[in-house]
């Protein structure tokens, strides 16, 4: 039987987390972050480590890692959230390359602390792998091989078939592009061992504890986080809550929740792996428009993660990680296709998380000093990098602080909100259909990218 939901598989071997204690009543602390996934708790600790005198209190409605942070597919990558090209045109090529610099090192950075505080995360940097299946998917990666020289920092490396199955064995792969920076992790693993290490600088965490609404600050007011068991007055806060912010009434149009969903199989047999290759733990992801991602686990498993059924009607979210029966066997399916070896192996657990998706495709972190509240999100499907940059940039902004990091182009932006309901239902259904057409239309033999897939793009505003 294929475990579903449970929050994720990542939780399997150790169980969810010991509870933390609730708020116990009201509250005045120097900064209350909102939500404790990476965002939130990247910003904690950045926080305390700059100032050890500051209170912060971190409210989190379940517990410390139960959103997409305890659930992806572990892919701590350099990828800039939207692409690079939009920013390109409003602040030059030069800030950007600036930009994808900083999250390249950002990587190292997840790295280093996850050393420095005794977190064991399966953290193994083995770059990642994008893989053409198909003729209209090689096209596509010679147009990202081209485009990719005017990138050298992202140190990219275009592979023929025969050197891509010396990575790894995908059946039909008709070549791949290398990217070095990449390093896969445990997730649960690192969000836990954050939690406990931003609790050794003398944060709290409050657990079970929902906020229900913030209230900006005022030259009069002091802003505050309203939740069912008190009220958190703090001089700033910080809202880190991604997929989840559409249940805040203030934010409910301002990212769509998309869902995810993985399903991970069984330890493989060595002999399974000796025909699949993958010696180096790269990432490994495919170029269809509804993609699929993967990973290596450290106890030798493949975990796979895909759209499913991307969107819910009215933004609501959570099933505490259950997936919908038809999606486990469209991954399946994926799985076998792209390694027969795998065969019938069985699925141990299949899971869905929920990821924050603005308007336009692209992350921001943004604080106001006039009302003192600040928010950082909507990494679509790339934010276990981002996250650690956004943590630190957000802590700089709530100290006044003039950095490089604040000077990074998704720094302060405003983006228009998704339009209410059924319009957001119809858009993201039918941009999926499109690209579910699209991937059938070139898994069939079509030599270049079908042009509906396009046109989905360019509707989603992608
Ligand atoms: C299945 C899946 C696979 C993914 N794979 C990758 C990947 O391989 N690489 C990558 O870069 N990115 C990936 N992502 C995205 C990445 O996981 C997220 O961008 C990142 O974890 C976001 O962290 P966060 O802290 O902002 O949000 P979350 O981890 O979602 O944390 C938000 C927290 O806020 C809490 N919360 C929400 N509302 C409230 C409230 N009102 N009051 C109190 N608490 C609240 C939630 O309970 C939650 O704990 C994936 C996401 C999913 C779902």
């Amino acid at each position: 039987m294929t475990t579903n939901g449970n929050v994720s598989f990542w939780y399997a071997a150790d169980g969810l987390p010991t509870p933390r204690p609730a708020l116990a009543g009201d509250l005045d602390v120097d900064v209350a972050i909102v939500g404790a996934g990476y965002t939130g708790l990247w910003s904690a600790y950045y926080l305390a480590k700059a100032d050890p005198t500051l209170r912060i209190a971190v409210l989190e409605s379940r517990f410390a890692g139960f959103g997409a942070s305890g659930r992806n597919g572990g892919w701590l990558a350099n990828t800039i959230t939207g692409g690079r090209d939009g920013y390109v045109k409003t602040h030059g090529r030069s800030l950007v390359g600036d930009f994808q610099r900083m999250l390249n090192e950002t990587i190292n950075e997840v790295i280093r602390v996850a050393a420095v505080e005794g977190i064991d995360a399966d953290i193994h940097k083995g770059g990642e792998l994008l893989v053409a299946r198909n003729p209209a998917q090689l096209n596509r990666l010679d147009e990202l091989a081209l485009e990719q020289q005017k990138w050298p920092e992202d140190d990219a490396i275009r592979l023929s078939a025969d050197q891509t199955a010396q990575r790894i064995h995908v059946a039909g792969a008709l070549g791949s592009m290398f990217i070095p920076h990449c390093a896969r992790i445990h997730p649960a693993k690192l969000v836990q061992g954050l939690a406990q290490a931003v609790e050794r600088q003398g944060v709290t965490i409050f657990e079970n504890t929902m906020v229900t609404q913030i209230n900006a600050g005022t030259p009069k007011r002091t802003p505050s986080a309203v939740t069912e068991r008190g009220v958190v007055r703090a001089q700033h806060i910080l809202r880190a809550t991604e997929g989840f912010t559409a249940n805040l009434p203030q934010a409910h149009r301002d990212w769509l929740p998309m869902n995810s969903s993985m399903i991970v199989t069984e330890p493989l047999e060595a002999t399974t792996w000796a025909e699949i290759g993958w010696k180096g733990r790269e990432t490994l992801e495919d170029l269809a428009h509804a993609y699929v991602y993967l990973q290596r686990t450290m106890d030798g498993r493949i975990a796979l993660g895909g759209r499913g059924v991307p969107y819910r009607y009215g933004s609501r979210t959570d099933m505490d990680g259950a997936t919908q029966e038809k999606t486990i066997q469209t991954l399946r399916r994926i799985l076998r296709e792209m390694f027969p070896a795998v065969g019938g192996t069985k699925i141990d657990h299949a899971w869905a998380g929920v990821l924050g998706v603005p308007r336009d495709w692209k992350a921001s972190v943004n604080y106001d000093r006039a009302t003192r509240l600040g928010f950082a999100g909507g990494y679509v499907g790339t934010g276990v990098t981002a996250t650690n940059l956004a943590g630190r940039t957000l802590s700089d902004l709530v100290l006044g602080k003039d950095t490089k990091e604040t000077s990074v182009p998704w720094v302060n932006r405003s983006v228009r909100r998704w339009e209410p309901e059924p319009l957001r239902w119809l858009a993201v259904q039918g941009m999926y259909a499109m690209y579910h057409r699209a991937d059938a239309q070139e898994a069939g033999g079509r030599g270049n990218t079908a042009s509906i897939a396009r046109f989905a793009d360019r509707i989603s505003g992608r």
